[in-house]
């Protein structure tokens, strides 16, 4: 017996049903939004992570030595990815380049529901875009992409990084360690960190500001907190909430909420964050916003916006909202009554899947009895019974295996049949 490794999953059919679906609704929105797909390797140099994320994340990552002695890791997501090959590739194409891609990534994490060290992720990046259009286009196809995958209770949070730059008094490096604090929510962290740069009275505004969310008023109300500072990035927020408005997002699927954080030092602007409410501690399912890299990368600065969603919890939400219905596995289940039809079964057989529709036959010789029970079990929308009697009139037995009912049709129009249904 061999385990699994810890942090990994095996998907059953059933899974992979509901993980191909929620990839299909991002492919198939991101398509009509003009983004286009591209990959990138799955595993990449170390140093590439550590520079796009101080070497703190390696501690996250699955790095080894290959056997050319080369430090390298698997991706633990596709932003440094993305910006390697933007600044090595892609560069030279007329901009904006707007680009998604999806696939695992994996991070040494304490697994938990909804954590694992092996992930899959939905990625979009507009790069190179004026900033105000391309946040709510990103934001929109995040939204977008909620929609078609049909969950309802998953909200978005928008909040500003600029807002807290403007208001702290000190230099990235430091603003980098109280935003760390703000991201992970860590009071006794931020007041420690605020004691060292002796700037304790800042605590309590910020604390005040983090907790604020809500509608258009509480960008007023934290505007009015941090005494007039940040004042770009309020007004920044207004002209989002009226952009998203033109895109047909009602205020009901986002709100503003200035303890969206997001730690990393390369965000600039506007940041935003997805949540389910079904999903407990682990409810976030994606996060995004502006940002900039391809200097840390050896290229021009150039703004960039994206997000990252998780499959993993996108199925946990959709499954917990009940948007998985019990679709049948396969359209027709074929039953040769006897071995002398065997032969006609298989050209039927084929003619159906040349059709495009799932179908499948018996592959051990059951009987019919035990043929419609294995249909049943595996969730076939109709049986076809091919009988001698029957081919005399080239006709077979269909069998609405939902209903129970059985009538009989010519061969020549069982594909009608059997998408009509
Ligand atoms: P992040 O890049 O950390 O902002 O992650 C973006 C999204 O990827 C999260 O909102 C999750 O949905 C998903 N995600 C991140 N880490 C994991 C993980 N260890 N297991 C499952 N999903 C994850």
């Amino acid at each position: 017996m061999f385990e699994r490794p810890r942090g990994t999953n095996d998907w059953t059919p059933e899974d992979m049903v509901k993980r191909r679906y929620v990839e299909s609704a991002f492919v198939g929105v991101a398509e009509s939004f003009g983004f286009r797909e591209i990959q990138t390797p799955l595993f990449e140099s170390l140093e590439l992570f550590a520079a796009k994320s101080g070497p703190g994340v390696v501690e996250e990552l699955y790095a080894f030595k290959d056997k050319g002695n080369r430090d390298v890791a698997l991706r633990p997501e596709f932003t440094a990815s993305i910006v390697r090959f933007y600044v090595n590739e892609l560069r030279s194409l007329p901009k904006p380049i707007k680009v998604y891609c999806y696939g695992p990534a994996f991070r040494y994490e304490e697994p938990q529901k909804g954590r694992y060290r092996e992930f899959e992720q939905l990625d979009a990046e507009v790069i190179g875009g004026a900033t105000l259009a391309s946040d709510a286009e990103v934001i929109a196809l995040a939204i977008g992409t909620m929609r078609a995958i049909g969950l309802k209770q998953v909200r978005a949070r928008i909040g500003h990084i600029g807002m807290l730059r403007a208001f702290l008094p000190f230099g990235p490096a430091d603003q980098a360690k109280v935003l760390h604090a703000l991201d992970k929510k860590n009071v006794p962290m931020l007041e420690d960190e605020l004691r060292r740069l002796t700037h304790e009275e800042l605590t309590d505004p910020l604390k005040r500001i983090i907790g604020l969310h809500g509608d258009a008023a509480i960008l007023d109300e934290a505007q009015k907190l941090l005494g007039g500072k940040g004042g770009e990035a309020f007004g920044y927020l207004r002209q989002l909430r009226e952009q998203l408005a033109h895109y047909g997002i009602s205020p009901s699927e986002y709100e503003f909420d200035m303890g969206v954080v997001r730690g990393l030092d390369y965000y600039t602007g506007m940041v935003f964050e997805l949540d389910s409410p079904n999903l407990g501690a682990e409810k976030q399912v994606g996060g995004g916003g502006a940002y900039t890299l391809a200097e840390v990368f050896g290229g021009e600065p150039v703004a960039q916006t994206g997000f990252a969603l998780g499959v993993d919890r996108l199925v946990m939400a959709a499954e917990a909202e009940g948007v998985f219905g019990p679709a049948p596995a396969l359209d027709a289940y074929v039953v040769p009554i006897g071995e002398a039809v065997r032969g006609k079964a298989v050209e039927i057989l084929t003619t159906i899947r040349a059709a495009g529709l799932r179908a499948d036959i018996d592959l051990v010789g059951r009987g019919p009895s035990k043929n419609l029970d294995y249909a049943n079990t595996s969730r076939a929308r109709y049986a076809v019974l091919v009988g001698e009697k029957e081919l005399k009139k080239d006709a077979v037995g269909l069998r609405d295996l939902k209903a129970g009912t059985q009538r009989e049709v010519p061969v020549r129009s069982l594909v009608e049949a059997l998408t009509k249904a």
